[in-house]
């Protein structure tokens, strides 16, 4: 039977306006050849590339869901005192002209440059001779220089053998490279995203390091501020975190969401369209494209 949680809604998806290597263009077509039935495009604090997106989803026909996926800055309870954590929040169904998610998209994006600085000196002290200008020269929307780029510079230079490695010896958390950064808070990213007519949705809860009763805060608190959904099935998660996260969602009373957070063909394991659907996963999730009219 085809009900709507089978259908192949690929929700979270980056391309060149962050840190995807793929055009809008290169994007839409790739959706479409691998069967999606709609696509939306998820890139890092912009929305540069949708309107040129939706022009090509429109040209072959396939459905278009504008959407961003926001760099947050959680501390649990609005505690000031306590550390923070990256966490990522998309935003689906926007209005990508929204002056209030414009602002506030631009006001997250500022700094990265001066934190890629900042990495390339922290990772100069760790042997690496600089390499600020190699990443900067991967990053084809300046201002959204990430550590995606750093990771590519290093590949490329051989420092490491791929991006995994890359993030694992120098740039995720406690590492060399990695320099703590100060993005959005989660009420103001809702309030943009909602601003925008559009549906919150946490992006890849496995990936936080959250024990369970970390996840239960930051679900609270999502759905007390107006969020909906959360992410199920994500080339994000490992397939054996499907299931306790369906369960969570179910229990939470959120609806689920499924997208590859496809960033190109050499850094994804899985393109848009590959995943199993949401029904192979659990028959009861509800999908959060029920919420798309
Ligand atoms: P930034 O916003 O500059 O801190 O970069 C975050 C991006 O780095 C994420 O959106 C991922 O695309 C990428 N990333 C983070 N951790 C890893 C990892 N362990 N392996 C591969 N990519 C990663
Ligand atoms: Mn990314
Ligand atoms: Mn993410
Ligand atoms: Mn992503």
């Amino acid at each position: 039977m085809r009900t709507a949680n089978t259908l192949n809604f690929d929700l979270h998806n980056h391309t060149n306006a962050s840190d995807g290597t793929l055009s809008a263009q290169a994007l839409v077509a790739l959706a479409y050849k691998n069967g999606c039935d709609a696509l939306a495009l998820t890139d890092h604090d912009t929305v540069m590339n949708v309107a040129s997106a939706q022009v090509a989803a429109s040209d072959c026909g396939l459905k278009f869901i504008a959407g961003v996926e926001i760099s947050v800055s959680w501390v649990a309870h609005g505690d000031i005192d306590s550390a923070s954590k990256t966490i990522h929040v998309v935003g689906l169904n926007i209005d990508p002209t929204n002056k209030m998610l414009l602002d506030g998209l631009a006001s997250v994006r500022g700094g990265r440059i001066a934190r890629g600085r900042e990495m390339s000196r922290l990772l100069v002290e760790a042997g690496v001779p600089d390499i600020f200008e190699e990443a900067f020269l991967l990053a084809e929307n300046k201002d959204m220089l990430s550590r995606t780029h750093f990771a590519r510079a290093l590949v490329a230079r051989g420092v490491v053998k791929d991006i995994s490695a890359a993030f694992k010896r120098y740039l995720s958390e406690g590492n060399p490279g990695y320099i703590a950064h100060q993005w959005s808070s989660l009420p103001d990213a809702m309030r943009w995203i909602m601003a925008a007519g559009g549906v919150a949705v946490i992006a890849h809860p496995g990936r936080y390091r959250l024990d369970s009763v970390g996840l239960k805060t930051l679900f609270s608190e999502f759905k007390a501020l107006g969020g909906q959904s959360i992410e199920v099935v994500t080339g994000s998660h490992s397939p054996d975190e499907y299931a306790p996260f369906a369960s969570r969602c179910k229990e939470f009373g959120f609806y689920a969401s499924r997208g590859a957070d496809f960033h190109g063909y050499a850094d994804t394991p899985v393109e848009p369209g590959q995943l199993p659907s949401l029904a192979d996963v659990d028959s009861d999730l509800k999908p959060v494209w029920s919420l798309f009219h």
